[in-house]
């Protein structure tokens, strides 16, 4: 066998698996049927701005061990996640804090906006729907303008009709902090994300507009052991059923002006608006190429979400108990297929962020890598 290790797909887990491979003296190939490397993190140069192709993408963890490991690769920059809503033209902070109770209600102190929540709160033992769940965790107003429409346009669905499950916790905060994530490390990788998985996959191969499925047979002969980061119902032909996910289609536009926002991240939260974000992606860099000159235009990014027919491209799965169901039987499946491991977010059909997704690749590769 010419490989030790044949990894299909050149995303994070991928490029994990593979400089880990690498460094313990084993030879990888690596192969992705898109033309890119970096899976959904491929960050695209346009008008000298990184452009986030398949979403916006904010690294952010408390896991020290993982942003030990990544920052070899990168150094990330200061960029802090403060999204913005705009409901009907008026302005909210996020996530909901003291500048949003106070557009909202004039409150100035913690006391007051605790006072106006618990006054709009309805006291539900079991909430029936995602409409009674976020009335009962954070009151009338805020679910009205801010988690409403746009929850109904991601889903494609009334809120009265979707679970209340879907909404477990509603991160409300009493002080004046509209940083998002509650990480002790959060920044945009200085370059690109491209650039930090480029490094990654050094002295690596890599194979390009490849795909696996069109040629399994012979691509199980030429390693020893097969890491397959695709969708897993599509490596069975989907025998048994098609697992499901949620879409979102990026329209992009590039503007003749320097600043289309003023932020990187603007929520459209009122349900008339069709996109439920626009991304400028300029602001994730401050605005500035990597000699720190001023760039004089800018690319913007609407998000339409909508519903995934097989073909399209997945994005979020669906886990609820039909799809979890299912995804389950495939385990079973792979679990039987000799010398072949599964893994990332196809691969194993849930939600990864950035750093759960590194920090299960280099447990996984611990364990595989012999
Ligand atoms: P992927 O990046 O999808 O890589 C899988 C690769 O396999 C792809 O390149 C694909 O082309 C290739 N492949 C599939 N089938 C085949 C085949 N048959 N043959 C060859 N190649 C194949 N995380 C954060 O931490 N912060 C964020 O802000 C954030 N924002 C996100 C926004 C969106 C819209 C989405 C969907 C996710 C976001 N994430 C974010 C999560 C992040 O994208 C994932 O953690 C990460 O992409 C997982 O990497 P992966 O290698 O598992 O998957």
């Amino acid at each position: 066998m010419k490989y030790d290790f044949l990894i299909v797909g050149a995303g994070l887990y991928g490029a994990v698996f593979a400089e880990q491979a690498t460094k313990r003296g084993k030879k990888a190939l690596v192969i992705d049927k898109r033309p890119t490397i970096a899976g959904n993190l491929y960050t695209e140069k346009i008008e000298g701005i990184n452009v986030h192709k398949y979403g916006a993408h904010i690294f952010h963890t408390n896991n020290e061990k993982v942003w030990h490991y990544i920052t070899k690769f990168a150094t990330f920059n200061r960029y802090t996640n403060s999204p913005i809503a705009n409901y009907k033209g008026e302005i909210y902070s996020l996530p909901f804090n003291m500048y949003t109770f106070y557009k909202l209600w004039n409150t100035i102190t913690p006391e007051e906006a605790k006072k106006k929540i618990e006054s709009q709160k309805t006291i539900l033992k079991e909430p029936k729907n995602l409409e009674e769940q976020s009335i009962k965790l954070v009151g009338k107003d805020i679910y009205e303008k801010l988690i409403k429409g746009y929850t109904e346009k991601q889903w494609g669905r009334s809120c009265s009709e979707l679970p209340a499950f879907i909404i477990k916790r509603l991160p409300v905060r009493f002080t004046y902090d509209n940083n998002y994530f509650d990480s002790k490390y959060q920044g945009i990788p200085i370059g690109g994300y491209t650039k930090m998985v480029e490094k990654m996959l050094e002295g690596v191969e890599v194979r390009l507009n490849t795909d696996y499925l069109k040629n399994k047979k012979d691509y199980k002969n030429i390693a020893k052991t097969t890491i397959y980061t695709g969708p897993i119902d599509a490596y069975f032909d989907q025998e048994l059923g098609i697992l499901e996910y949620r879409t979102v289609r990026f329209e992009n536009e590039i503007l003749d002006i320097d600043n289309f926002q003023g932020n990187a991240v603007v929520n459209y939260t009122d349900k008339e608006t069709p996109y439920t974000r626009i991304i400028e992606h300029k602001w994730f860099e401050f605005g500035k190429d990597e000699s720190g000159k001023d760039l004089p235009k800018t690319v913007i990014s609407k998000e339409y979400s909508f519903e995934w027919k097989n073909g399209d491209e997945p994005y979020y799965p669906v886990n609820d108990k039909k799809n979890n169901e299912l995804y389950e039987r495939y385990k079973k499946l792979a679990e039987k297929e000799k010398n072949t491991f599964f893994g990332g977010r196809l691969g194993e059909y849930k939600y990864y962020d950035m750093d759960s997704v590194i920090e299960k690749a280099l447990t996984d590769a611990e364990k595989i890598i012999r």
